[in-house]
């Protein structure tokens, strides 16, 4: 089925930035043919492309020259189950919460750590989603994607994602190459919960009863405590990586900084940029239209108006006065466009 394509189309609530910018052309597909077509199409006549899904991890700093395409596949479905797992098959377009709902609801379990999390499936492997001690790798059993060098359907297995820290084969080898359409996970028929987190074990603990569902209201709660929501504040969540540093450098800094959170990160060390950006005096900063949220120095936020460019500056001097004080660089975990 051929979509509608919209030429000059204002981007500013397909982002969660609410940047204010238009794409030369828009189109939505809502299965994998259209997307082929599309792609086939935009090549033949040389316009550049596109993905987009939820906006969430995107900011635009100019106008996009070209065709964005949003996958909006939505179907959802058992395709094999074992005594151990059940293999659940879905497609890009569905909201990431709906499915960590879906599994939820069904009794599948590995899921409810990473609810709440704003986006697509189809995103989940880019960058490999991660929250409260749990990754989108330790579900994903199989990422569908049209490569858009031949404009084949193709299918790649977890171990051959490269699935790392906020990282993926498609931000790298396949980064502008791999369109993701289904995601298939493998989700316990077990429950095997992951509750050594932060404050998550109290309180779930507090509901009386510990489930995937409590699991799930508990963390929901949380975060909307912790987090400004998009529609009331513009934000793309965390716009930097925790970096990874040598023991050594963490240990140096730690000497002069006693309070220093950091974390085991393989045989390395992972220190929050959080804290890193909230020591060198950027939390709760307002620049111009944006600025730093008061309550999570990972943050940055467009308070109205902002310009991609104006925060994507924001975000540069940040990093630079981490970089001076601390011989660190943050680097973002935001796609900037
Ligand atoms: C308030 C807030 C909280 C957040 N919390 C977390 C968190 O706890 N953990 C976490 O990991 N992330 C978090 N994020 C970031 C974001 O939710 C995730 O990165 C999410 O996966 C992005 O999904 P999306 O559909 O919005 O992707 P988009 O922002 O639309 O796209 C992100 C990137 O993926 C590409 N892409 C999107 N869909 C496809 C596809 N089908 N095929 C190929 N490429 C595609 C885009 O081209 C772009 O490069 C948060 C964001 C916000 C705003």
């Amino acid at each position: 089925m051929i979509e509608t394509i919209i030429e000059d189309y204002s981007l500013k609530n397909l982002n969660t930035f609410g940047i204010d910018v238009n794409a030369k052309y828009f189109t939505v597909a809502k299965d994998v043919e259209t997307l082929k077509y599309i792609v086939e199409s935009c090549k033949t006549d040389g316009i550049k492309t596109l993905i987009l899904g939820g906006g969430s991890n995107i900011l635009f700093t100019k106008d996009f020259d070209g065709m964005v395409i949003k996958p909006d596949i939505q179907d959802v479905r058992i395709i094999f189950e074992d005594a151990k797992y059940t293999y659940i098959k879905a497609g890009a377009g569905i909201e990431w919460d709906s499915f960590v709902e879906f599994c939820v609801n069904n009794n599948f379990y590995g899921a409810e750590n990473l609810s709440y999390i704003p986006g697509t499936v189809g995103a989940s492997p880019i960058q490999n989603i991660g929250a409260y001690g749990a990754e989108a790798k330790d579900i994903i059993h199989l990422v569908e994607y049209i490569d858009t060098e031949d404009n084949t359907e193709k299918e790649i297995s977890n171990s051959k994602c490269n699935f790392g820290y906020r990282d993926s084969i498609f931000k790298n080898q396949l980064k502008n190459r791999a369109i993701v359409t289904n995601v298939i996970f493998k989700l316990s028929n077990t429950p095997n919960f992951k509750l050594n987190y932060g404050e998550i074990e109290n309180l779930v603990e507090a509901q009386g009863e510990v489930s995937a569902k409590t699991i799930k209201e508990v963390i929901t709660e949380v975060r909307k405590l912790k987090l400004p929501e998009p529609k009331e504040i513009g934000n793309g969540g965390s716009f930097f990586k925790n970096p990874v540093v040598d023991n050594q450098v963490a240990q140096k800094i730690q000497a002069n900084h006693p309070d220093m959170p950091s974390y085991p990160a393989g045989i390395k060390t992972k220190i929050p940029a959080g804290w890193l950006i909230e020591k060198a005096g950027w939390k709760g900063k307002t620049v111009g239209n944006c600025g730093v949220h008061k309550n999570q120095a990972l943050v940055l936020v467009n308070y109205g108006g902002a310009t991609g460019n104006e925060i994507l500056q924001l975000s540069k001097q940040i990093a630079s006065d981490v970089y001076k004080m601390f011989g660190i660089e943050i680097t973002p975990e935001i796609n900037i466009i």
